[in-house]
């Protein structure tokens, strides 16, 4: 028999629906991965790396090169000052970025408070922690939260909470006051802030607030993005978590027990994207734009409720106009009859949670990808 903490969650219905996608031949917009390419220099200094010999271990932590990079693109962007030989932690993935804080920062028993609807690895996460996440709603259509529950999902068991602005799946940016009121939350109750900024740089509407950076807070988060949705490398499972120096002792050790290490050649080519400057982030942005208005016409058009995403890659949409149908099963059937893949909203829900009959659409993909999508979009009505 498996252990027991392996049986309290499912597999990943995001990469299951991927799988189902490709069963019946449907267009993928379900797993958040671009299907056009990279950058080309960043391909390039990758092929170099790995021709000059750069293919065993990278220090357990992160290759010098990368981690300085990184470090210097926090001080262009936000403003703030990390150490790259004590703050600093490269890892494989924001995924393993963020079981490896919660391995090093929770014990069994402690609260984690999550914002449902929310990523699906943080439930696995917690439970591999031993952990009991504590969830706080992001209303539906607007994704607000309402700070009294806020502020009473605060105990004296709680440890940690996990921001992840802007958010996937609903695409909400969390505002300087939001994030003000959680920052007073976590002071006032000696409470870790771990954030996932991984969609830091696409953005639509709304500025990008580091936690790290607001007063008090320094010592009390752990940042953590990556290099997948901003360089769309989501195969080179590259990520990072900034912490104070003594909690970094923790996460690296949890790291090198679980990985060892990141793909050595991979951080050389991820120091050349982390150098990009200001135009790279500007073009990003302007033709993520582009694709979501692309992706959100025809979903308007079509009957699909939703309130367009300020940030991030994905829309969560309301489909009761088509069917009264669960949205596991509207998701399956939406992926046969009209070949489109997408991943019914209670992937992001606490299990037993009443799911609003929503699915989420992905639309990082090239412009051929959507039009397609849209076409089959439009003939829906006329299908359900
Ligand atoms: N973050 C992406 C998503 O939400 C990819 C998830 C994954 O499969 N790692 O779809």
């Amino acid at each position: 028999m498996p252990a027991q903490r392996a049986a309290t969650f499912t597999e990943s219905v995001i990469r299951e629906m991927t799988r189902v996608a490709a069963q019946y031949g449907a267009i993928n917009l379900a797993q958040g991965f671009p299907d056009f390419p990279m950058p080309a220099p960043m391909k390039e200094a990758a092929c170099a790396a790995i021709n000059g010999d750069i293919n065993q271990y990278a220090v357990t932590w992160g290759a010098p090169a990368l981690r300085v990079a990184i470090a210097e693109k926090y001080h262009r962007w936000y403003d703030m000052t990390v150490d790259p030989d004590r703050e600093l932690t490269v890892t494989c993935g924001a995924t393993e970025a963020m079981a490896a804080v919660f391995l090093a920062l929770i014990d069994p028993g402690d609260e984690v408070i999550v914002f449902e609807p929310f990523y699906e690895n943080y439930g696995p996460d917690a439970i591999l922690a031993g952990a009991k996440p504590v969830f706080v709603p992001l209303e539906w259509p607007d994704w607000r939260f309402d700070p009294d529950r806020l502020r009473a999902a605060f105990s004296n068991k709680t440890k940690a909470i996990v921001i992840n602005t802007p958010h996937n799946p609903t695409g909400k940016v969390f505002n300087r006051e939001e994030l003000n009121l959680i920052a007073e939350l976590c002071q006032q109750h000696d409470v870790w802030a771990i954030t996932d900024e991984i969609y830091e740089h696409i953005r639509y509407h709304g500025s990008h607030h580091v936690l790290a950076t607001f007063p008090g807070m320094r010592e009390r988060t752990i940042t953590i993005s990556g290099l997948s949705k901003t360089f769309s490398c989501t195969g080179w499972r590259l990520g990072f978590a900034i912490a104070p120096p003594r909690e970094s002792v923790a996460i690296r050790k949890v790291h090198d027990f679980l990985t060892v290490g990141a793909p050595a050649p991979l951080q050389q080519a991820a120091a050349v994207g982390m150098a990009f400057d200001v135009e790279y982030y500007n073009h990003m942005a302007q033709d993520y734009l582009r694709r979501r208005d692309r992706l959100c016409a025809p979903l308007a058009e079509a009957g699909f409720k939703f309130t367009p995403p300020d940030g991030a890659y994905y829309v969560l949409a309301d489909y009761s106009a088509f069917s009264d149908r669960g949205d596991t099963e509207f998701a399956m059937w939406l992926t046969r009859e009209a070949g489109i893949a997408t991943v019914p909203g209670s992937s992001f829900h606490s299990p037993g949670a009443t799911v609003p009959r929503y699915i989420r659409f992905v639309f990082c993909k090239k412009d051929d990808t959507l039009d397609a999508a849209a076409e089959r979009l439009l003939k829906l009505p006329a299908l359900a």
